[in-house]
């Protein structure tokens, strides 16, 4: 066992202000900020902070010793009260294209970057206060976060890694101790809510955005240091020996590596049935993460049209169905801030048609997993076209369908009993004709596979998760800890950390959306109010 750290002898670095050029001006207003990755900012004080939460995980991968959660110091350093000697707190600058739409410059309005934990095995975890007050960034917003989305990031951050997919950690989950005012849906009701703060970790919170605001402004210095920055620290094995310099044909190198872990990540997406809601190219991690948690939401029904996202609801920009397309889109974005420093357009070019041909046949291959199809062949694609189909036609919980698929059986004619289950409404004639076919296809594509009942169903039951972070499950932790009870985020953290395991008492927390949870916000619609 690796030796753990105390808060006071816990390696730390700083290699992003260090080794990047930061701003020149040393107050803390709102102002476009030039020539620069970054702004030194102190955290608010927060007096009457509280802890409410944290991830034994994410301690573990800082090296950090389990007690020292009980020392007053770690939630004093999680409020951003009191810092370590060696931190250098800073926000980051960075542009993005929300909607469709350049929108300038943006950064860490919210967020303050304490520094490095160079871990023993885990390589350097950036430390980020989510919520911890204004930064030159902050435009005419507040710095603040609410609870309900801090619980919903801090929930769904440890959710998603457990879950296998990419993404942002989360070590904490502080309540301010202040209050908020937010009002929730734009609609004119302003109303005062819990202030939180979560601690994100991450490798980098650098994004597609962090580029681009160089080339928007023709700053070819600042983004050629980033760009080498990324490759030295993220992306070593593409980093010339000493003295050389970047080679273009590494700085394509590496734009082809953001392509193929954006496209692994969209497809994690697509396969747990996770909808992101707001990818802005602000909200893309160069090292293929999920991050930003806004008013993301878990797919109940299986709908491709679905988004969670209110701000979101004329357009459907950033639905389930619509996250490759959406993903590429923002590579491109990518590539032409890229472009400043890589005229080779061609090749370019080249890595974004080819991540976009991958995608067409990695997706159905997803897909083949997920229903147990060991060779995925073009020749299943009809199989996987009609089950999309299928799934599109009644409303059938896209969670349960999949788990709950695991239970057919290569012989007989049945429907297993669990699977309609899965379906929200009684199944209409039409539908059980549709539903009965399609199981006839698939039973015979399966028998053509030489491994029994048993054997497929662990295969599938590994793919398809038994419990996600449903809309209305974090509601419902929402909602007692706005009544000052946190055992519900408790519950689901330790539930959600084994997703693909059976675990026994805990049915409720498979069940269905719940016909009261359909229309309710915070359920089924978010806005971007956080
Ligand atoms: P998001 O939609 O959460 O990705 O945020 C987009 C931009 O708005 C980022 O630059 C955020 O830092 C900033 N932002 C969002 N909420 C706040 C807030 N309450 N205070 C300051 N900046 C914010
Ligand atoms: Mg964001």
């Amino acid at each position: 066992m690796m030796p753990r750290h105390t808060l006071q002898d816990l390696p730390l670095a700083n290699a992003f202000c260090d080794e990047l050029p930061g701003d020149s001006e040393p107050l803390n207003r709102s102002r476009q900020v030039h020539n620069a990755c970054y702004s030194r900012v102190q955290p608010q004080f927060f007096a009457d902070a509280k802890l409410i939460a944290v991830s034994p995980e994410v301690l573990a991968l800082l090296d950090l010793d389990a007690n020292v959660v009980a020392d007053p110091a770690f939630t004093r350093l999680l409020s951003g009260s009191e810092l370590l000697p060696a931190m250098q707190p800073y926000a980051c600058c960075y542009g993005g294209h929300q909607f469709g739409h350049w929108a300038g410059q943006l950064g860490d309005g919210r967020a303050i970057n304490l520094g490095e934990v160079i871990t023993a095995t885990s390589g350097s975890q950036t430390l980020q206060l989510k919520g911890s007050g204004p930064t030159p960034y902050s435009r005419n917003a507040d710095g603040y976060a609410v609870l309900r989305s801090s619980i919903r990031e801090f929930l769904c951050s440890e959710a998603m890694y457990h879950l296998g997919v990419p993404t942002t950690r989360a070590l904490s989950l502080l309540l301010s101790g202040e209050t908020v005012m937010r009002d929730m849906l734009y609609d004119g009701h302003p109303e005062r809510e819990p202030g939180a703060i979560v601690c994100r970790v991450a490798p980098s919170f650098l994004r597609f955005g962090s580029y681009e605001i160089f080339a928007s402004r023709g700053d070819k210095a600042r983004l050629q240091q980033l760009v080498d920055f990324t490759i030295k620290h993220h992306f070593a094995d593409l980093y010339p020996a000493a003295q050389r310099e970047v080679s273009q044909e590494s700085y394509l190198r590496w734009f082809a590596r953001v392509c193929d872990s954006t496209l692994t990540l969209i497809l994690h997406w697509m396969r747990v049935g996770f909808v992101h809601g707001v990818m802005n190219t602000d909200n893309m991690s160069i090292l293929g993460l999920t991050i930003d948690y806004g008013p993301y939401g878990w797919i109940d029904n299986f709908d491709l049209n679905w988004t969670p996202n209110t701000t979101d609801a004329q357009f459907h920009r950033y639905a389930y169905g619509k996250q490759a397309e959406i993903a590429l889109w923002n590579l491109y974005q990518l590539a032409n801030a890229v472009h400043l420093l890589v005229p080779a357009a061609a090749e370019l070019g080249a890595i974004l048609r080819q991540t976009e041909r991958q995608y067409q046949q990695l997706w159905p291959a997803m897909v083949a997993t997920k229903l147990g199809i060991t060779h995925y062949q073009a020749a299943d694609r009809p199989l996987i076209d009609a089950l999309i189909t299928l799934l599109s036609q009644s409303e059938i919980d896209m969670t349960l369908f999949f788990r709950h698929l695991g239970l057919v059986t290569c012989e007989g004619e049945a429907v297993p009993p669990p699977l309609l289950a899965a379906y929200y409404q009684p199944l209409i004639p039409e539908a059980q004709t549709a539903l009965a076919a399609w199981l006839q296809s698939y039973r015979q594509r399966l028998r053509q596979q030489p491994e029994n009942d048993a054997q497929r169903c662990q295969r599938m039951w590994q793919v398809n998760p038994q419990y996600v972070l449903r809309n209305y499950l974090a509601q419902q932790a929402i909602d007692l800890a706005h009544q000052g009870d946190y055992s519900e985020i408790e519950r689901l953290l330790t539930l959600l950390k084994q997703p693909y395991r059976e675990q026994p008492g805990m049915q409720d927390y498979t069940a269905k959306r719940p016909d009261w949870a359909r229309q309710r916000v915070g359920c089924s619609m978010l806005s971007c109010s956080s």
